[in-house]
């Protein structure tokens, strides 16, 4: 057998072969374990933000492992031109635990969305189609998804982009309104921004854009790739403020740490995607429908909805007793397990620091630590975390 390879010879690999655009640390990662990773070099770290918000459950669940063991040995992938039982399935679950709408399935957040963005225009009645969305937001790289995403940076040099989007400031209501005019057809937005910096919508925002929709005719849309499937502690982030939604998406978490997204909508609007107007070659295959299941069930069986919000509220009680003793901690945000420390300064150092001493976190929007742990997190392991990077944002203020 040959040996494996060092970080370093992966990375020259990378050099070689694969085009560099991502940022990426110096390190190969080789295994995972519920909040652990390991490296090539056999270093061991703590991870607050499995899979990019992908392993809510942690690296490699049991349940999800064996699942997907046996699929793979029954069916791998049919197309869409059949029916499977797993599909089916996977559908009524999230259905159930949400507003009793009906799924598309497809692979990944971007393509959630653009189903949606799709669905949008194709339900509305004409002269209609153009969606409201937020700065700030995040919705994903596809050209649809990226237009929906009012942050300029990701725009650059990509034009022209697609016609029918406009902005509004996040959390301002009358902005809002003064852009609905008789071309107006959605108003799409994450309950909670993540990419965005972990922001929280003020009080009777998402209840006000509800009102806005039900009186103008528009759909609302939210974007739940990243508060969906049980982050915030409860299935979906519009549970938490308890607005529901016509059209909802979702991704990162939705098929167990596989690649996943599916698209919720409500029945009588779903009924506009009529055979031949969408489609997704790999969506909702056996393979990561069986995963999701898995997932569900294991959040069921093991009550983990309850232990997120109870790992968020120590969380919480951790970075706010920081505040209070480091003024470099500007804000604390916790939703369950989305968790935002917002610095007064850039958080890079902060990342690479916490690194270094085993421990993996996030830093997004410059300044905002970013927190997207596992529901199996052990309390000693949050300690273990939080004393980390206590310890290095404390030092960095000296
Ligand atoms: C990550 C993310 C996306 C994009 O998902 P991909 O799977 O990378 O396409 C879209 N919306 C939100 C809110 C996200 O967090």
């Amino acid at each position: 057998m040959t040996r494996p390879l060092s970080s370093q010879e992966t990375i020259q690999l990378f050099q070689d072969y694969v085009i560099p655009n991502y940022n990426r640390f110096p390190v190969a990662l080789v295994r995972g374990e519920d909040s652990y990773v390991w490296d090539s070099e056999g270093n061991r770290y703590l991870d607050f933000f499995p899979g990019w918000g992908c392993g809510l459950l942690g690296h490699c669940p049991a349940p999800v492992v064996e699942a997907v063991r046996r699929q793979l040995g029954e069916l791998i992938h049919v197309p869409n031109t059949w029916y499977t039982e797993v599909q089916g399935q996977w559908a009524k679950a999230l259905s159930q635990r949400s507003f009793g709408g009906q799924a598309f399935f497809c692979n990944s957040g971007t393509e959630a969305n653009e189903a949606a963005i799709k669905l949008v225009r194709l339900h509305a009645q004409r002269p209609r189609y153009k969606i409201i969305t937020f700065e700030g937001s995040f919705h994903g790289r596809t050209l649809g998804s990226l237009t929906a995403t009012a942050q300029p940076k990701y725009h650059e040099g990509l034009g022209p982009l697609v016609a029918g989007f406009v902005y509004a400031p996040y959390g301002d209501l009358d902005a809002v309104e003064k852009l609905i005019d008789a071309e107006t057809a959605a108003i799409m937005i994450e309950p909670i921004q993540g990419e965005g910096g972990v922001r929280l919508p003020p009080a009777g925002f998402l209840a006000g854009l509800r009102q806005l929709a039900d009186q103008h005719g528009l759909l609302l849309v939210f974007d739940e790739v990243q508060t969906g499937c049980g982050r915030t502690g409860h299935w979906f982030g519009y549970q938490v403020f308890d607005v529901t939604p016509d059209i909802m998406t979702l991704a990162k978490a939705v098929s167990g740490s596989l690649a996943g997204g599916a698209m919720l909508a409500r029945r009588d609007i779903a009924a506009s995607l009529r055979p031949g107007m969408h489609a997704a070659t790999f969506g909702g295959n056996p393979v990561a429908a069986a995963a999701g299941l898995a997932a569900i069930r294991m959040i069921e069986e093991q009550n983990l909805l309850e232990r997120a919000r109870q790992l968020g509220d120590l969380f919480r009680e951790r970075f706010v007793a920081l505040k209070q003793e480091c003024e470099l901690v500007r804000d604390v945000r916790v939703a369950g397990l989305m968790i935002g420390i917002e610095l007064a300064i850039e958080g890079a150092a902060t990342v690479r620091a916490c690194m270094e001493r085993g421990l993996l976190v996030n830093c997004t929007h410059g300044n905002v630590i970013r927190l997207l742990p596992a529901m199996t997190l052990s309390d000693e392991q949050l300690h273990q975390g939080c004393d980390i990077l206590a310890e290095v944002i404390k030092s960095q203020a000296v």
